[in-house]
């Protein structure tokens, strides 16, 4: 009998398996391959031109800007755990009202709602 791994429900749960797999991904393709040519596959997303010398650095840096990201992500993510944790997940951080489930599902480790966020971002 094949045992298969439970594919997790939760939209959080597997957000964070996602980054952490993108993370390991970058960790992989740019910072352990620095002294070897990096080939084929990169990051998701990255659009590759064909490497000299100054798309390599280029795309290092563009590496760099993708684990930032990442991490930030990564930190959003544990965020939204703990509050979900302490039971207080889908509540915007700043009003204290709930964050519409379309948010939620599109972005499950928002921890505003959108009008705050706006208003954050906007700053
Ligand atoms: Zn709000």
């Amino acid at each position: 009998m094949a045992k298969r791994k439970a594919l997790t429900e939760d939209p959080l749960i597997r957000k964070a398996e996602e980054v952490e797999h993108l993370r390991e991904f970058v960790e992989k393709t740019s910072f352990a391959g620095d002294e070897q040519e990096v080939s084929g596959e990169l990051s998701a997303g990255v659009d590759q031109h064909p490497a000299d010398f100054a798309d390599v650095t280029e795309q290092r840096g563009r590496d760099y800007a993708i684990k930032q990201l990442l991490e930030q992500e990564a930190e959003q993510i544990q965020d939204a755990m703990r509050r979900k944790a302490e039971g207080r997940y889908g509540i915007c951080e700043e009003c204290g009202q709930k964050i519409p489930k379309a948010r939620l599902k599109a972005r499950p480790e928002a921890t505003l709602c959108i009008n705050c966020q706006r208003r954050f971002e906007a700053v």
